[in-house]
Formats: C-alpha cells, structure tokens, sequence
C-alpha cells in the first residue's frame, strides 16, 4: 500500500520510450558529446558504483568519508599520469625544504566547465591576493580556439577574455601572439590540450615558459584531450606538469575517463594557490561552509563510478582503448584527406579533428562541410557542425565539421568512412548556404520585416525571438528535435549579428523546457 500517483514500472517504461527519441549514445554513430569506450562491463560497473553510493552526499568528506577515499584516489591517479608527481619534476629537491608548496593536488569537479570556472575563479584570487587593494579588472589571455567555458568564467567571475588570433588556414597558435599580450594585469593564460574546434596543441611549453618568468599563472584546458593524450601511442611534446610553468590543469573523466556525465578533474600546482580555489564562511547561522567547488550538496556517484572506472583499467587498460582511438582517428583522417573537396584543418593532436572545405580545387569539386555533415546525418551519424568566425585581426575561420573519435569507434570505421565518402559525394559542388539569401526569406515570413529585428540585435522580447525562430523553423514543430538540414541554420548563425544569435538561441533552449499547455 502506498500513496503513489503513477506505477513505478509504468513511469520506466515512459522513460524508455523518452529515451528511444534520443540520439544514439553508444555505437560510435555520434561523434560528440558522447564517448563509448565499447566495453559494456565498464558501464556496468560505472552503474554499480554510483549505486551504491546513490544516498550519499558528496557535500561533506569527513561525513561521508567514501566520497575522500575515492577523491583522493581520483586525484592521485590523475596527479600521477599528468606527470603532477615530485618525481616528474626537474629539480628533484623540489619536494623538500621551501619548494614543498609546489606540490600538485587537485579536486574532483562536477565536468569540464566547473573545472574551467575554479581555475579561473582561483587565478582571479590569487592574483588579486598578490595586489591587495589592486581595483583593476584583470584578464585571461588564450587563443580564440579556448573552450567557451572561458568565455563564462570571464563573464561569471569579472574578468576580460583577451582572445588572440590563430593561424586562419590551420588554426594553431603561436606562442608569441600570447607572450605579446602578457602584462601585470593578467591573471591566467589558458592554453589548450588540444583545443576542441581543431583540436591543435597549443605550444604550451613555450607559453609557459614566458609566463614562469613574469609570475604569471598558466592553465592547461586538457579536459576533452587528457585522459586520451595521458596515454597515446604516438610521441608528444609536453603538455602537462611535465613543464614547470603549467600552473593548473583541467581533464575531464566524463569524456576520455569513460564515467557518466558529471566527473572532471581540476589540478593545482601548489597547496597556497590551490587554497583560493575554496569558498569558506563561518559567518551564518548554520553550520560552516568550506568547500572547493561551485555546488552544495552534490552527487557522489559520478566520483564513484569515474574511482571504480580508473581503479579497475589501470594505465594500461587506458592505453589500450587509447590505441584503438587512435588507430581509428588515423583511419578517418586518411579518408578525409582522400576525399577530393574537404581537408582536414592544420594538424590535429589527439582524438578529434575539423574538416573544412579544401578551397585549392575548382568549385564544382569543394564539398560544403555542413551540407556533408548533413548528408551524413541522413545516413544516421551525427557529426558537429561549427560555424565560422571572424577573428580580432579580421582573417576568418572557416566553418567547419567536427568529429570526435571514441574506442569504439574503431569498431564501425569500415562502415563510418563509407558513409562519410558517399556523403561527399552527394553533396560535391554545391556552393555554402549564403546566409544573406537565407536572411532575405525571412524578410517575407517576419511580420514587420527582419530589418527592426536586426536593430534591436539581442535587447527583443521573448515573443518576438519566438516568432523569428518559427519563422527559421526552428520552433513550433511538434517533434521538438533539430531540423533534418542544419546547414543552413549554421548560415543564419553567421550572418545574423552574435548578439541576436545569442538571444534565438537563449530562447530555444528555454522553450524547449517549457511545460506544454
Ligand atoms: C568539453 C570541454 C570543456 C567543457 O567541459 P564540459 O564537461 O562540457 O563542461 C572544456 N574544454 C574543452 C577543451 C572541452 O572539450
């Protein structure tokens, strides 16, 4: 006997039938947001253990001191494949006497972004703590292909986003277009490992290097690339706490860490720094509030299923799904390069890549990469469009598609690189959508005209932002999903001022949340 309004079992089998209107997260047949090891008992174990931690708040270590152990051993083992460890460093003394503070130790966090969040939170203290009584806003320097996560940190936190330019045709960076810009006034220097648009390695030993020098901290953003970099089969330069000046480092365990979504790792060189990443009061009526993190009481189950994930694969269970990445980036970027009209952009590192339009062949051979990423998706595999960009120095980056590579899909490449040529074959010689052209229909659809639109830019009202993105169809259909062709949604985003953009897309994300009837 019970009270309850619905039968359980009922409301499961809802949730299934929810879930079948999702995009396929295992198979390899969407290549972003979602990262398949392939092995099903690590999933199963990721489940398990989040079971049995399921009451558990993650709030309180000495309370619930599962949610320490676990900590501790997530931190260690990212502290140790980071090369965070005394014996990593140079000076091998470095562990005694008054370097002792230099010791690395870090903090689990609920995903990449809060990482990115609490190592620019932690730079703004530290930097303002070194200054007392500094007014001045001070900055983050990091090229424009650093993760947006930056761009909301400078926004939440009060700092100013100094973006510099890439290389337009490759997109990598040159350390001088940072060490140019470095001043008394910058708080951090983000750097990337790899950048997730082209997926570039950043030249962070040079970076860091001239940032050691003038006592400015430096963030390594390996959040998508750590725990695939960490062990890949192919040499890098160094990347990580390897390099003395890499002050901080992101990696997130819900990505190449193979737990659920909800798991990331920050690290600190240096207890004193470290200790501005923590917010503390004692000056409220409860009890105190000491905790490094952005959240309250929270989930202990992604940690432990990101514990038991790293306790059972050890580095070398990583670096055995590592390889079979790798093995299956190296075959898709070899058919993308085989494919006439598409490159792949500049020179990747890691598990990811951009493909753009090869513009050295005639035009009737280019293959527009969002009408490609389109045609694939027709076929069933979800690649990323990103829009292009024009950056500060005014060159422009093209728009591209991305593909994130996972273990598991070396299992379907035969299949995957069928798909992505005759994709390209479909759609070879059709010219980019020209946002202008889609600007002007809309003319006719926009009661009042588009024209007061684009001059109120992003300050419109809710209705009206509402009735633009019906007009685009993107609102207002029943089944609630994205449109079959985002080609030429991509065109619009370029085309409209970023302003506006922003708000369409504030209000679609809201509508979509929005309780029917
Ligand atoms: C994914 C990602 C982030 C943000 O991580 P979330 O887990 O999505 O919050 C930050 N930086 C890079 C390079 C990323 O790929």
């Amino acid at each position: 006997m019970n009270d309850f309004r619905r039968d359980p079992a009922e409301v499961l089998a809802e949730l299934e039938r929810l879930r079948k209107g999702d995009a396929p997260t295992h198979g390899g047949r969407v290549l972003s947001y979602v990262y398949d090891s392939g092995v099903a008992e690590l999933d199963e174990l990721a489940a398990a253990a989040a079971r049995l931690v399921q009451p558990v708040n993650g709030l309180d270590p000495t309370t619930f001191t599962s949610v320490a152990a676990m900590e501790a051993g997530v931190v260690g083992f990212a502290r140790h494949v980071f090369h965070g460890e005394a014996h990593d460093r140079a000076d091998e003394h470095a562990d005694s006497g008054p370097d002792r503070a230099e010791v690395v130790v870090g903090t689990v966090t609920s995903g990449g972004t809060e990482s990115c969040l609490l190592a620019v939170k932690t730079a703004r203290d530290a930097w303002r703590a070194a200054r007392a009584g500094t007014p001045r806003m001070p900055r983050i320097v990091a090229p424009i292909t650093v993760h947006a996560a930056f761009h909301k940190a400078a926004e939440y936190f009060g700092l100013v986003l100094d973006l510099v330019p890439v290389d337009p045709e490759t997109g990598t960076l040159a350390a001088s277009a940072i060490t140019d810009r470095l001043g008394d006034d910058v708080a951090l220097v983000v750097v990337s490992a790899p950048s997730y648009p082209f997926a570039g390695l950043d030249p962070i030993a040079d970076v860091a290097d001239a940032c050691r020098r003038r006592g400015i901290a430096v963030h390594v953003d390996a959040c998508i690339g750590g725990f695939a970099l960490a062990f890949w089969p192919d040499a890098l330069p160094a990347w990580d706490f390897a390099v003395p000046g890499v002050t901080s480092l992101s990696a997130d365990l819900h990505k190449y860490g193979y737990a659920p979504k909800g798991v990331s790792v920050l690290l600190t060189r240096g207890r004193d720094r470290q200790r501005h990443q923590y917010f503390r009061t004692t000056e409220w009526p409860g009890y105190p509030v000491v905790n490094p993190t952005m959240t309250g009481s929270k989930p202990a189950g992604p940690l432990a299923a990101a514990w038991a994930i790293t306790e059972v694969l050890g580095e070398h269970g990583f670096a055995a799904l590592s390889a079979k990445t790798a093995r299956a980036t190296a075959a898709l970027r070899e058919t993308v390069d085989g494919i006439e009209g598409l490159r792949v952009v500049g020179r990747p590192t890691g598990p990811l890549f951009a493909v753009a339009t090869d513009e050295s062949v005639p035009e009737h051979l280019r293959v527009d990469p969002h009408h490609w990423a389109d045609a694939a998706r027709g076929a069933g595999w979800f690649l990323q469009l990103q829009p292009g960009l024009v950056q500060s120095d005014g060159t422009r980056l093209p728009h591209t598609t991305h593909l994130t590579i996972t273990p598991v899909t070396d299992d379907v490449v035969p299949e995957l690189a069928d798909a992505l040529v005759t994709a390209a074959d479909a759609v070879r010689g059709v010219p980019k959508v020209d946002g202008a052209l889609v600007l002007a229909g809309l003319a006719d659809a926009v009661p009042g005209g588009i024209e007061p639109l684009l001059a109120a830019s992003g300050g419109i009202d809710s209705d009206t932002a509402a009735g633009l993105l019906g007009a685009i169809g993107l609102l207002g259909d029943e089944s609630g999903g994205l449109p079959a062709q985002m080609a030429p949604v991509l065109a619009l985003v370029e085309a409209l001022p970023s302003e506006l953009t922003g708000r369409l897309l504030v209000e679609l994300l809201a509508r979509v949340v929005e309780p029917k009837g």
